[in-house]
């Protein structure tokens, strides 16, 4: 197939963000979209380091909104889609150790079940007998979600590119954005590593590199990009078949089962901003440590596999989602803070409906936009790890 001149819509970045967008796009009916990933393979950025946990707590109404959408969709996905994406609804538990998360916690909880969504509280010794393979002897309480659980980020993603294409989408690898034309404040076209394609609009789904896609337009995107770590155990008999999702979260500090093994991340609060994807291994050893403190079956297996990706972050934690003020045919969909993996299949269907309709019909997501930084606008999201 020859390299497109045109386009209507022009997404740059595959990840879920960007698969999304394309797949809502065609799915509508939209006439040439276009997906342009950089790397030789969709979605091996942010996407494919995920952690893959998905539920509906959060402590903003938006974002209990996006899980209530985005979560919906993952249980047709298959169905819509023929696309297994490994979907386990093992639950997930958030465990509170410290009195003022204890207060937090319980506020979103009222938020959460006037909203529908399942959830309920456990008393310190309910965490306690809830993980008994696990150490939480300071466990104030936590906060249960019996719907939540994981699904496989890389299914997803093929899903929806394959959806994409099947609707007319063209979806390329190994094609980089080099910049966006712009006249009279209105986009163009794109620059790319294989040619240029004119078009009306262009959406910034470039994850930890969103802030880059808007310089190419002199749109200032506050999306910062950090790097978490990750590593996987190798088998642990002991593990139930239905271990949870396990946060704790004053330590920013989970757990989930992984094949046979267990999967288990944690935040570096003193993590410097940038694109460093190298593993830092003296925080892997403080990671281990805290990991083996609060489950000590670690302290007999080893590390099959570890890597490190980006988190792509916003100063309240909430994504950039919908158009640009600035310049007319620029949208957003970015800046998701470490939990877009989940939201990625509702984002990805109203930043179509905004597209195509000026506005976002399933949902208002007009405090998503990025002007709540020019007016301070801004509202934080407490539940993120
Ligand atoms: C360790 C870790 C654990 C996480 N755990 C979870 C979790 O449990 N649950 C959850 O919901 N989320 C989780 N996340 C967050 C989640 O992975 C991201 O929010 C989500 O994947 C962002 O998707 P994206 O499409 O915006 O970004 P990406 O997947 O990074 O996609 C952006 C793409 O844009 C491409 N690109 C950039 N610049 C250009 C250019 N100039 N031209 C062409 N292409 C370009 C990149 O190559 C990349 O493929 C985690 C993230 C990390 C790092």
């Amino acid at each position: 197939m020859s390299f497109p001149k045109t386009a209507g819509v022009v997404i740059i970045g595959g990840g879920v963000m960007g698969a999304s967008v394309a797949y809502h796009l065609a799915q509508k009916g939209s006439k040439n979209v276009v997906l342009l990933e950089r790397d030789a393979f969709f979605g091996m950025e942010s996407t494919a380091k995920c952690a893959g946990g998905i539920r509906y707590h959060f402590e903003t109404e938006i974002n209990i909104r996006l899980s209530l959408l985005s979560l919906a969709m993952l249980d047709r996905f298959e169905e819509e889609l023929g696309q297994p994406i490994d979907l386990r609804k093992c639950g997930y538990l958030f465990v509170l150790t410290q009195e003022k998360d204890v207060h937090e916690f319980r506020k979103q909880m009222e938020l959460q079940k006037s909203l529908g969504v399942k959830t309920e509280w456990l008393a310190g010794d309910d965490v306690r007998e809830r993980l008994p393979l696990m150490s939480f002897p300071d466990a104030l309480g936590g906060l249960w979600g019996p719907d939540d659980g994981l699904a496989d980020p890389n299914g997803v993603v093929q899903g929806y590119i394959r959806g994409a294409k099947r609707s007319g989408a063209v979806c390329l690898t190994d094609v980089e954005v080099k910049s966006i034309r712009l006249t009279k404040g209105r986009v163009e076209g794109v620059q790319t590593s294989a040619g240029d394609i004119s078009c009306e609009a262009v959406v910034n789904a470039a994850g930890a590199w969103a802030a880059e896609i808007g310089r190419m337009a002199g749109i200032e995107i506050p999306v910062v990009p950090s790097r978490r770590q990750v590593l996987v155990t190798t088998p642990i008999p002991e593990l139930p078949a239905d271990f949870p999702f396990v946060a704790d979260f004053s330590k920013s500090l989970y757990f989930h089962r992984e094949g046979r093994g267990l999967l288990s991340g944690m935040s570096n609060p003193s993590q410097p901003p940038g694109f460093d994807q190298s593993i830092d291994e003296d925080w892997e050893l403080t990671h281990l440590e805290a990991a083996a403190d609060r489950m000590p079956l670690l302290e007999n297996a080893g590390i099959a596999n570890h890597w490190a990706g980006l988190y792509e972050i916003t100063p309240d934690s909430h994504p950039i989602l919908g158009g640009v003020e600035e310049v007319a045919g620029f949208f957003c969909i970015a800046g998701f803070s470490g939990h877009g993996f989940m939201h990625g299949p509702g984002a990805g269907l109203l930043l179509a409906e905004e597209i195509m309709d000026g506005r976002a019909r399933t949902l208002d997501i007009s405090c998503l936009h990025l002007n709540r930084f020019k007016r301070g606008r801004l509202f934080k999201e407490y539940a993120v790890i």
